[in-house]
């Protein structure tokens, strides 16, 4: 028995999403008294990889071959199946990104595997029963499913387990898997980004607002201060629901977690619900006009004063301190 960690990179770069989940898988290593190995598919420099070993990983195996340098579904659930046998792994931990949402149900099926997918916590095994919290619904509830088969397979949100430094260094062998023909029938060809903006779970800074910026009208002073920054835009529940913002910028219990170094939270009020998805933040910066907004118990600074007075003298202060 071991646990097996889908190590995703993207352009050759481990994402903070991946030492999420292979902090997760170390966890849940640990609960078993086994070992945690990773994979790593496609070009991932050599120190990259070892490096895997700072969050826990035992050993990491590396997948470097042409036909695999970009994302293939089945190609990769293919691997990350033979991995997984060869190993003895009956977990295996994946990111629940873009592409783990694609890897998820095939590994359930090649490794006749149960699934709980959108994980956000560590799972729970009391007599014998095995049960993971999940989101359900697109993000609007949870849900705890039990896993009752041998192997299971967990794809783990990102921004809901911290990332956790417990180990150094980690030996890298290459693993090669003979590739089956009929596993490249569906390829991505391009990727084409439909914006430049920071993405949101992975944003370092944030930039977030709510119904105190009164409309959608007013956004232009978040959009100029978020880009000064470097940041991710994003925002309260009532603010994508009257469709001011889309709502992928949603943040909260019922939206996106976010764990940035610094989340500005603009004409928010501080509901429970939004606080559920920033409360990782590492430093909260509170604007707003009414000084027992509940916000401010949770801030590391505030700022009591108007939006609209405040933020242009913001947005020249960091211009200026940027000139
Ligand atoms: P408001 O509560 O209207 O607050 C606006 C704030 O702006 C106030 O604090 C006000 O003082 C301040 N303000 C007004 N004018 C200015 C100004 N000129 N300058 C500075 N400050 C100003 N909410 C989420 O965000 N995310 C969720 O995931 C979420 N999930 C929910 C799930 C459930 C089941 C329920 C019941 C609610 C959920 N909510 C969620 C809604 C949540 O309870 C709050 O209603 C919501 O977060 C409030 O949004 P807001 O702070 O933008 O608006």
């Amino acid at each position: 028995m071991s646990v097996l960690i889908y190590a995703e990179n993207a352009g050759g770069k481990f994402k903070k999403s991946t030492f999420e989940a292979v902090s997760y898988a170390k966890a849940i290593a640990g609960q078993n008294n086994t070992t945690l190995i990773a994979i790593s598919i496609g070009y991932v420099a050599k120190e990259d990889l070892a490096a895997l070993g700072k969050y826990g990983a035992e050993k990491v195996l590396n997948v470097s071959n042409d036909k695999l340098k970009n994302f293939v579904n089945q190609a990769y659930a293919s691997v990350i199946a033979e991995a997984a046998k060869a190993n003895g792994a009956d977990i295996v931990v994946i990111s629940n990104s873009f592409s783990g949402r694609g890897l998820a149900p095939r590994l359930g099926v090649k490794l006749q595997a149960g699934v709980a997918d959108g994980a956000v916590a560590l799972p729970e095994q009391n007599g014998g029963k095995f049960t993971v919290k999940k989101t359900a619904f697109s993000g609007k509830a949870f849900a705890v499913v039990e896993l009752t088969s041998a192997n299971k397979v967990i794809a783990l949100t990102p921004n809901s387990y911290k990332v956790v430094e417990s180990g150094s260094a980690a030996p890298v062998e290459d693993f090669s898997v003979e590739a089956k023909a009929s596993d490249f029938k569906e390829m991505i060809k391009d990727i084409v980004r439909s914006t430049d903006k920071v993405s949101l779970p992975d944003a370092e800074i944030v930039v977030s607002a709510g119904r105190g910026m009164k409309g959608p009208e007013n956004w232009g002073m978040i959009e100029d201060l978020a880009n000064l920054l470097g940041a991710a835009t994003a925002c309260s529940k009532p603010v994508s629901d009257a469709g001011w913002r889309p709502h992928s910028e949603h943040v909260g219990q019922t939206g996106i977690a976010v764990s940035p170094n610094l989340y500005i939270a603009i004409g928010i009020s501080g509901a429970i619900q939004h606080l559920a998805g920033i409360s990782s933040s590492k430093v909260i910066v509170v604007i707003n006009k009414d000084a027992e907004a509940p916000f401010f118990k949770v801030a590391d600074y505030g700022i009591v004063g108007d939006a609209f007075e405040v933020l242009p003298k913001l947005i020249a202060a960091v211009k200026e301190y940027k000139a």
